[in-house]
């Protein structure tokens, strides 16, 4: 299917957008609608020459800003909406056709997810207005992780809270695991076998992937479990909110903001949550931001080294994401925690694979578990996995 595709991710206040087109060598346009409600909200994004562009949009809300991405596609139509939507719960193990029964099932799952599904279904909604003729499909996060086995989706907790309010491990960054365990096998001779992937952005995740399925992830019923992150503190213990509540007399509320908000890298660093930032004030001899660094890349291969156990063979590990594609730094320090892998990481070829370039990072004539650097693509994924959902309902 030649689809034309409109990818979406809203936000509360903000919807990011990019045109796919079927050829890949089509430039993409793109960007974001951002500050929506505010008086500066504005359309921030890039023309078909690669020239980037600021339209102020006072005021505007979704349907006003998705009117304002429409005109700004040069006349280009797009055919179908594919939407990026944070949480699918159990209903939805794959891309779904939007329609009454597929927004219920979503309005079901806010539970889940309070912050985002609300936000993503506001988008649906907008966009039906500005698209009332296109096709519409749902793309969950959580979507490709449902093919965890219970041992690894379920916490040890009574069964009820499984069974009657969903509590058990969902995983996030579906659509970028998916999209670089594919591009690993299509790159590397060993094919599609067994995978470990780094998504390492402002949010982090570890995946355990075989032959295109996940079998684990350090993400579970929220997008906080697992590894620290940019704000998010990831993995505490879990008395640690009894803790502070008895003790410090913080609110739920206010313990959640600290493990979201405050945590993480900037919790670390006491400085910033932004990478390029903690490797030079490391540098520099920053007590705070070398231990942020520290403690980010031993939790990395702790987390790596864990999800292989998912594995019945073990054919390398996926470095992506903002800080996976740009840090040879962190690529580096995780891989030499890793020394019983037996990987072999070419320290020029390290070097040279940072914006955007993808290849690996092995020394020449190693026959061991594999090391690769993959640009995530969660916009291309997304629009392909929206061709397969139409294909599949034509
Ligand atoms: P993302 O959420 O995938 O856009 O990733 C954002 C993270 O990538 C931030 O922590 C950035 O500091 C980090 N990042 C981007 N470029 C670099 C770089 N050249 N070196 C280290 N980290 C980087």
């Amino acid at each position: 299917m030649n689809a034309s595709v409109l990818v979406i991710n809203c936000g509360s206040s903000s919807i990011k957008y990019a045109l796919i087109e079927a050829d890949p060598q089509a430039p993409r346009l793109g960007g974001i609608a951002e500050r929506l409600g505010s008086a500066d909200a504005r359309l921030k994004g890039n023309d078909s020459n690669g020239e980037s562009f600021t339209k102020p949009l006072p005021s505007a809300d979704h349907t006003q800003a998705l009117s304002a991405i429409l005109t700004s596609l040069e006349g280009r139509e797009p055919t179908a909406v594919g939407h990026r939507i944070v949480h699918g719960g159990e209903h939805f193990t794959q891309a779904a056709l939007i329609d009454a029964h597929v927004i219920s099932a979503i309005q079901a799952t806010a539970a889940l997810a309070p912050l985002h599904n609300p936000a993503n279904l506001a988008g649906i909604a907008a966009t039906q207005k500005v698209f009332p003729n296109l096709p519409q499909v749902a793309v969950f996060d959580t979507a490709f992780h449902q093919t965890l086995p219970p041992h690894a989706y379920r916490y040890a907790l009574p069964e009820a809270l499984y069974t009657d309010h969903g509590i058990r491990r969902y995983g996030f960054h579906g659509t970028s695991h998916a999209y670089v365990s594919q591009r690993a096998g299509e790159l590397s001779s060993r094919g599609a076998g067994g995978w470990l992937t780094a998504h390492l952005g402002n949010g982090c995740s570890t995946s355990a992937v075989w032959h295109n399925q996940s079998l684990d992830t350090s993400m579970g019923l929220t997008p906080l479990e697992g590894l620290v992150m940019g704000t998010r503190s990831g993995d505490v213990d879990p008395g640690l909110h009894a803790h502070l509540h008895h003790q410090l007399g913080w609110s739920l509320d206010e313990i959640d903001n600290v493990l979201n908000k405050q945590s993480g890298l900037l919790g670390l660093s006491g400085l910033t949550n932004d990478m390029r930032e903690i490797e030079q004030a490391a540098e520099q001899g920053h007590a705070g931001a070398a231990l942020a660094l520290d403690v980010f890349c031993y939790r990395i291969a702790k987390s790596l080294a864990g999800l292989s156990c998912a594995l019945p063979q073990l054919d390398g590990v996926i470095f992506t994401g903002g800080i996976g594609e740009n840090s040879p730094q962190v690529r580096r320090r995780v891989v030499s925690l890793l020394p019983h892998f037996g990987f072999a990481l070419d320290e020029a070829r390290n070097a040279a694979l940072i914006r955007g370039k993808e290849g690996k990072l092995d020394s020449a004539h190693h026959t061991g578990p594999e090391l690769w650097v993959i640009p995530t693509d969660e916009e291309g994924r997304i629009a392909m996995e929206t061709r397969h959902c139409l294909e599949a309902h034509a």
